[in-house]
């Protein structure tokens, strides 16, 4: 051996050692061993915890709740996840046709049917350098799993111009099937190239007089069959090489775009009325990210063609950890392969369904979550009787049965209805049945909240919140009426 071939070989050690410790360093070690005794005396113990409702949660539950593994799925902020904000499905292997939220509510109730326990709730911490894994909702319960399947999927992107955020939800919005109806015969953009892109433009063209369709570069990125749709509507046109720079208004609502054309190098402002973003997704990571490793992008990564990650136990599904595929159908087959996996790796580590009967006072009761019925107001004459009975903050939840987060900002209404039950009374009204209501407060979009302190409103927002969410805007509001009495 040669001094330079020593030296490299000495190199190489220092190289893949260094790689080997960073690598300790970027996530923390998972370092308990795995003895389902000791797992036998832990109260509020699941078997199988399923993080996230969508169309890679429900298959994964399916699974594991077919071996009769008890299995809670924690239905996340955005219960149905992004299907449900979508209209028809054309890809859905052996479907023709079928709408995104029919398409959720299938895979729920096949889940049900098999025995998987819902919980309305979101995860807020996990600790996985711990078996079982600790889980912490959003709503202050704690559950320990023993074996957890990630299935968080993505968030919408959003652009990051000036005026985006000051006037989201007064013209900026990522959901055309919520939105579409309050543009009729109105002039809108939509961002972005890829299919999302494409099916908003077609669900806004049934109403409004022009939709645009910003691509940023020369081409769409949108398949061949979702851009043919497009000869269907002579309303729509795209423009190519195009950027959105500035999202402009007067305050109420969006009046302008600075749009930048990158062929004549120049910015020219378009008076539009709403701006319609479908510029692809964010992995929801974060939670996990000091114990799985992560892509450039945010994914979680997988080791092998297992769903399972780099911490045996913990299994992941769906767009949360996948840069490539990003289908309803891919989602659903990792969410059935992460179930399979889940499965196996409790038999293999000893779990048995007499250890279960055994676990069986111990499990978690995911039907301990207190929810309020939330009643509808059918009249004006009913809401301002309510309003002079009422000595507390009166909630009117302005919503439409079409409107995906309207429905699931639901659930979030009745958890802080009933924890805020002495200090304050929610009502809903379907905007779609019930237009005196909407037209006395101007409500031109949905989900749209008011609160009333008799009959002044002392806050609004359009803001589809979580539980977490209105709970802190609730108790923000209460603090300032009590601290205006006293
Ligand atoms: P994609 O990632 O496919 O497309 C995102 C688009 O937004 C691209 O054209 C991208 O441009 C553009 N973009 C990204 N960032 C910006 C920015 N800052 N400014 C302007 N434009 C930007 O996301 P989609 O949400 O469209 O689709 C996600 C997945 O879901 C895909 O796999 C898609 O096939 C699937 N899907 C399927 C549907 C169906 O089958 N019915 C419906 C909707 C989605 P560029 O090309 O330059 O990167």
């Amino acid at each position: 051996m040669n001094k330079l071939t020593m030296i490299s070989i000495i190199l190489g050690f220092f190289i893949a050692g260094s790689g080997f410790f960073l690598g300790l360093q970027r996530t923390k070690f998972f370092k308990n061993t795995i003895d389902m005794n000791k797992a036998l005396t832990i109260k509020d113990i699941v078997p199988v915890v399923v993080i996230g409702s969508g169309a890679a949660g429900y298959p994964a539950a399916l699974y594991t709740s077919r071996f009769k593994l008890k299995t809670v799925v924690i239905l996340g902020n955005k219960p149905g996840g992004a299907l449900t904000e979508t209209t028809y499905v054309e890809n859905w292997p052996g479907k023709e046709k079928i709408l995104g939220p029919d398409l959720i509510k299938d895979l729920q109730s096949q889940a049900k049917e098999f025995g998987a326990a819902l919980f309305a709730d979101s995860v807020q911490e996990v600790n996985f350098s711990q078996w079982p894994f600790y889980i912490k909702t959003e709503g202050g319960k704690v559950i320990y799993a023993l074996t957890v399947i990630i299935c968080t999927g993505s968030t919408p992107r959003m652009l990051d111009v000036p005026g985006e955020r000051q006037y989201w939800g007064k013209g900026v919005t990522t959901c055309a099937v919520c939105d579409a109806p309050y543009y009729a015969d109105k002039e809108v953009v939509v961002i972005g190239g890829g299919d999302s892109a494409i099916e908003e433009a077609m669900q806004l063209a049934v109403y409004a007089k022009k939709v645009t369709i910003l691509v940023r570069k020369g081409a769409l990125r949108a398949a061949g069959s979702m851009q043919e749709h497009l000869h269907k509507y002579p309303n729509i046109e795209v423009i190519f090489n195009s950027e959105v720079r500035a999202i402009k208004g007067n305050d109420e609502h969006v009046t302008h775009i600075d749009l930048y054309n990158d062929v004549t190098k120049t910015v020219q402002e378009m008076p539009i009325n709403g701006v319609f973003l479908a510029i692809g997704h964010d992995p929801n990571s974060r939670l996990f990210k000091d114990y799985l490793p992560l892509d450039s992008q945010g994914y979680i990564s997988l080791p092998d063609r297992t769903q399972q990650t780099k911490i045996p136990g913990v299994f992941v599904a769906g767009d949360v950890a996948d840069n490539r595929y990003k289908q309803g159908g891919t989602a659903s087959g990792d969410g059935i392969k992460a179930g399979i996996d889940a499965a196996l790796f409790l038999k293999e580590h000893g779990f048995s369904y007499d250890i279960m009967e055994k676990m069986k006072p111990n499990f978690f009761d995911s039907t301990q979550e207190s929810i309020l019925h939330i009643a509808e107001i059918q009249t004006i004459g009913q809401l301002d009787k309510l309003i002079k009975e009422t000595d507390g903050l009166v909630v009117v939840d302005f919503y439409a049965p079409y409107c995906p987060s309207c429905m699931r900002m639901l659930p979030a209404l009745g958890a802080v209805a009933y924890d805020l039950v002495d200090k304050v009374v929610f009502v809903k009204s379907d905007i779609s049945m019930q237009r005196e209501i909407a037209d006395r407060y101007k409500v031109e979009t949905v989900p749209y909240l008011i609160v009333l302190n008799k009959n002044e409103i002392i806050a609004k927002t359009n803001n589809a919140m979580s539980k977490k969410e209105l709970s802190a805007f609730m108790l923000d509001l209460i603090e300032k009426k009590d601290a205006k009495v006293s």
